[in-house]
């Protein structure tokens, strides 16, 4: 065993629905504008092709966890997401092949720091910092899966008040593009998860909102916005 300069940092992990070991998260990607409607409140074009970015493996908080109000923002957006979980991995993965990859599927909220990726957008910057933060990705278990992808209703509320509500189904590029997509870009691995991005509705969060979302036949989140850490 490899010996380290002080104790490596725990593997970020999810619950599986109905099982007793967890989920091991290797890298989590997330897709971009993938329903029209989102894409057009977002200034896109409905033609666009996917774009992807990331977010750390430990910005993933399980059931349970309430994340706070992160720093250096006063515009914390939800974004509710159906997420795939890779059990196999590969690159330039064909689309009729790339559902074998899938170990699962969980429901995911895409925190998004919208006034600093706003900023970045404006000075063609990096988003990490508007969407890899600390405790940006609030997930469900991970409910293992196979067959065709989930195609059911999506849906977000704030305070018992639905903002977000759509078919995964109306998704542009469809869970099995959206997968192999991804690895004409990355070489996917098991443990691999990718926030499959989230429809129209996104809006605004504040210290002690309780956020609840769906996906029907996969699973179900909630949390309340703590408040801002003290330090
Ligand atoms: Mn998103």
């Amino acid at each position: 065993m490899a010996d380290y300069v002080f104790a490596p940092p725990p593997v970020a992990a999810l619950p599986v629905e109905g099982q007793e070991g967890l989920f091991p998260i290797r890298r989590v990607l997330c897709v971009g504008r993938n329903y029209a409607a989102h894409r057009r409140e977002m200034g896109g074009d409905d033609r666009d092709p996917p774009f992807f970015f990331a977010k750390p493996a430990d910005a993933v908080i399980g059931p349970g966890v309430d994340p706070a109000y992160p720093s250096r923002t006063k515009n914390l957006h939800h974004e509710i997401e159906l997420v795939v979980a890779l059990k196999a991995g590969g690159a330039n993965v064909p689309v009729d092949k790339a559902l074998d990859l899938v170990f699962g599927y969980a429901v995911g909220v895409d925190l998004t720091r919208r006034d600093l990726q706003n900023a970045a957008k404006d000075k063609g910057q990096p988003w990490d910092a508007g969407k890899g933060f600390d405790e940006a990705a609030p997930m469900s278990a991970v409910k293992p899966w196979s067959g065709p992808a989930p195609q059911g209703r999506i849906r977000l509320s704030v305070n018992g008040q639905t903002r977000q509500e759509a078919t995964v189904d109306d998704m542009i590029w469809n869970v099995a593009e959206v997968i192999s997509e991804a690895s004409k870009l990355w070489r996917l691995a098991p443990g691999d998860l990718i926030f499959t991005g989230t429809p129209e509705g996104v809006g605004p969060l504040e210290p002690g909102d309780r956020v609840e979302g769906e996906v029907e036949g996969v699973g179900a989140l909630a949390f309340t916005v703590a408040p801002a850490a003290a330090s």
